[in-house]
């Protein structure tokens, strides 16, 4: 494998758990609850990620278990069967319903997995009932989507029929533009998981090619891959160059001319490249370090070094899929310091130490390093743009200069006052 050194580093960790992906996966499937069997603390962190949506019939909840629940594990299966009980009965539209996973001890104690299959037997097919784990122990947030996608697979039903499969969340607008230029390429079959419904699941088989969206569905693939689809290698979709890679990969699986791709997606690359231009100017030369949380952060990079001439000073990821991530590192350049894992202290001090001008962290981080001078992004509400494919490089380089643009402007104000 060419390109970066990689490194490896484990100690105290500073990430949002994999609950927070239900924040995007609620409104992704909406006839799909989300349950989550935790803590006051799991409670307060889901209020408060999606807050707005607790007032307007939310698609998620909290089965929090009581000291009283906790005392022995049979009050906790009875105060699970009584919250699922009430939920349907007082929300009949819900189709699939996740039971999610924390890290109170207690909690971990209870096997979701036989509890989802009871449930499901007591409730003869009305509802789907599946678990997953979004456990700060076990998970960053990105992780619970890829949890969540892997608890669907088996639901998929078989096909030997030759489709495309786009694996991971966008945004609707995005997925619909995406899905528009491989028609254009003359992909005739094309499905997204996850679906737009959770009942509507994709079919899967010998004759699927799976094309990753985002890169953290690890579990995902793999469980994809044992159901006979082929996962296609290609970096992923961010950025001008990225995203026609990702692109060309999925068309060569299609065996689809070179020429047929190069006139689809030339116009789109050439008005992308002009609208990329005042951002480069903007970040080109400026120094930057990615602490882990993510999983998007080496895309990231590889999007930030080439096509907008920042320096890396440091790439961290918390988890590193090499065979995934291949095609990525190959882009990085020779010298690039990728760190898999976290050990927030010792990066806290390599960030005091290289001063770099911009840091991409998780929120914990940023307000701490801001009042210390250094400019911060952070690294969740990437999850939340809509960033993927060739015409959206332009609003992902843009996320980056604003926070640059921000400190020049507080500088200013510091000096005009001195
Ligand atoms: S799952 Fe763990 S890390 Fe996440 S909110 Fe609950 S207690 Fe906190």
């Amino acid at each position: 494998m060419g390109g970066a050194t990689l490194l490896k580093e484990t100690g105290p960790r500073e990430v949002f758990c994999g609950l927070t992906s239900i924040v995007w996966l609620h409104r992704r499937m909406p006839d799909a609850f989300f349950l989550v069997v935790g803590s006051r603390t799991c409670a307060h962190l889901i209020q408060s990620a999606a807050g707005v949506m607790i007032f307007a019939e939310p698609r998620f909840g909290t089965a929090i278990l009581e000291e009283r629940d906790l005392a022995g594990l049979a009050d906790a299966h009875d105060e699970l069967d009584r919250v699922v009980k009430d939920l349907l009965a007082r929300r009949p539209e819900i189709r699939t319903l996740f039971l999610v996973g924390s890290c109170p001890s207690e909690v971990i104690k209870i096997d979701l997995a036989r509890v989802a299959e009871r449930l499901n037997s007591v409730l003869k097919g009305q509802v789907r009932v599946l678990n997953y784990s979004g456990s700060g122990i076990e998970t960053t947030f990105t992780q619970g989507e890829d949890g969540a996608l892997k608890a669907l697979v088996p639901l998929m039903p078989k096909s030997q029929e030759d489709q495309l499969l786009l694996v991971g969340t966008l945004a609707n607008s995005v997925e619909d533009r995406l899905i528009k230029i491989f028609q254009r390429l003359g992909i005739k079959k094309i499905a997204s998981f996850p679906p737009r419904q959770s009942i509507d699941l994709p079919t899967v088989g010998p004759g699927t090619k799976v094309l990753l969206t985002q890169p953290y569905l690890t579990d995902t693939a793999r469980v994809l891959k044992d159901r006979g689809a082929e996962i296609i290698k290609a970096p992923f979709p961010l950025g001008v160059e990225g995203s026609r890679l990702w692109m060309e990969a999925a068309a060569s699986a299609f065996n689809i001319e070179e020429s047929v791709v190069h006139s689809t997606l030339e116009p789109l690359i050439l008005r992308s490249l002009k609208a990329l231009e005042p951002y480069k100017e903007k970040l080109s030369g400026k120094r930057l370090f990615l602490l882990p949380e993510s999983q998007l952060e080496i895309p990231l990079a590889r999007f930030l070094q080439r096509e907008c001439g920042m320096e890396l000073v440091e790439v961290g990821t918390p988890y590193l899929n090499r065979d995934l991530m291949q095609p990525e590192l190959e882009l990085l350049p020779e010298e690039t310091f990728v760190m898999e894992g976290q050990h927030v202290e010792k990066q806290l001090d390599r960030v005091r130490q290289k001063q770099p001008d911009l840091v991409v962290c998780g929120m914990g981080l940023a307000n701490p390093l801001e009042a210390e001078g250094i400019s911060t992004k952070w690294s969740i509400e990437l999850v939340f743009s809509p960033i993927h494919g060739i015409d959206q490089a332009a609003d992902l380089a843009e996320l980056f200069s604003r926070p640059l643009h921000r400190r020049q402007l507080l500088n200013q104000k510091n000096l005009a006052t001195v």
